[in-house]
C-alpha cells in the first residue's frame, strides 16, 4: 500500500529528527507525484496526505482540475516566465524561484489576481550546470530585489542537492544551506521570511533533516520508480 510507504518516510523523518534533537512537527513531507496517476494521489489523500509536489506546469494544471479536494500543490521544477499565469493562483508554494525575472512575473500575476504568492528561492550550492538556481554569491542581491516585489512572499530557500550514491556526501551542502538560511534570517530583510528550508529527496532526505530541512520532497520513496515512457 502506498500509505505504508508514506508512513515509512514519516518514520524515517522522525528518527532523523530524534538523532538531531529536533521536533518532527517542524518537517513537512511533500509527496512528489510527478508522472503518477490521479488514483495514486487520491489513495494518499484518502489517508489525509495534503502536500503534493509537481515539476511541470501542464501536469499541475491537469491534476488541479481533476482533483477537486483542497490539497496543497507545490511547484518544485524550473518553469518559464510565460507559464506563471497558469499556476500562480493554484499552488500553495513555488519552491523553484531561480531568477529575478521569474519573481517579477510572479509579482505581476499576483497583482492581477490580488493574491500573495509564497515562494522559496532556489540555490545552486553545488554549482551544477544541469541545475537551475542562484549561485551563492548572487543570493543576497537577488533577495534584495525580490523583497521589493509586491505579491511575492519569500518564505525560505530550496536546494536540489547533487545525485550521489552515498547521501553522506551531500551533508556539506545541506549544512551550508542551513547556514545561509540562518544568516539571511538574522539580517531581517524587509518582506523576507526564513521559515521554510526545502531540501532532501528520496536518496538523502534523512541527512537533510539531520541538517535542518523543514520540507523534504520525496517521490520514488513513496510512489516507486517513475516511468517517463508511458
Ligand atoms: C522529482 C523531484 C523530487 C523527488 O525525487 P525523488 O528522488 O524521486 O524523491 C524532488 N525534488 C525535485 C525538484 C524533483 O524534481
Amino acid at each position: 500500500m502506498l500509505i505504508d510507504q508514506y508512513k515509512l518516510v514519516k518514520e524515517n523523518v522522525k528518527a532523523a529528527c530524534e538523532k538531531a534533537g529536533r521536533d518532527p512537527k517542524e518537517v513537512t513531507v511533500i509527496a512528489v507525484s510527478k508522472t503518477k496517476p490521479l488514483s495514486m494521489i487520491e489513495e494518499l489523500m484518502d489517508c489525509g496526505v495534503m502536500d503534493f509536489g509537481e515539476n511541470k506546469v501542464q501536469e499541475i494544471m491537469k491534476k488541479y482540475e481533476e482533483i477537486k479536494s483542497p490539497v496543497r500543490w507545490h511547484m518544485i521544477g524550473h518553469f518559464q516566465t510565460n507559464k506563471v499565469k497558469y499556476i500562480v493562483d493554484k499552488v500553495a508554494l513555488v519552491h523553484s524561484v531561480d531568477s529575478v525575472k521569474l519573481a517579477r512575473q510572479i509579482s505581476k500575476e499576483a497583482l492581477k489576481h490580488k493574491i500573495q504568492v509564497p515562494v522559496l528561492i532556489q540555490v545552486n550550492l553545488a554549482r551544477e550546470e544541469t541545475k537551475s538556481g542562484f549561485m551563492e554569491e548572487e543570493l543576497f542581491g537577488a533577495l534584495e530585489e525580490i523583497s521589493r516585489l509586491p505579491g511575492v512572499l519569500v518564505q525560505g530557500l530550496m536546494q536540489i542537492a547533487p545525485f550521489v550514491e552515498n547521501p553522506e556526501n551531500n551533508r556539506v551542502y545541506f549544512r551550508r544551506m542551513r547556514q545561509l538560511f540562518v544568516d539571511i534570517k538574522e539580517k531581517n530583510f524587509d518582506n523576507i521570511a526564513m521559515n521554510i528550508l526545502s531540501m532532501g529527496m528520496t536518496n538523502d532526505y534523512q541527512v537533510a533533516v539531520e541538517e535542518g530541512s523543514t520540507m523534504v520532497r520525496v517521490g520514488t520513496g513513496i510512489f516507486g520508480e517513475r516511468d517517463y515512457n508511458k
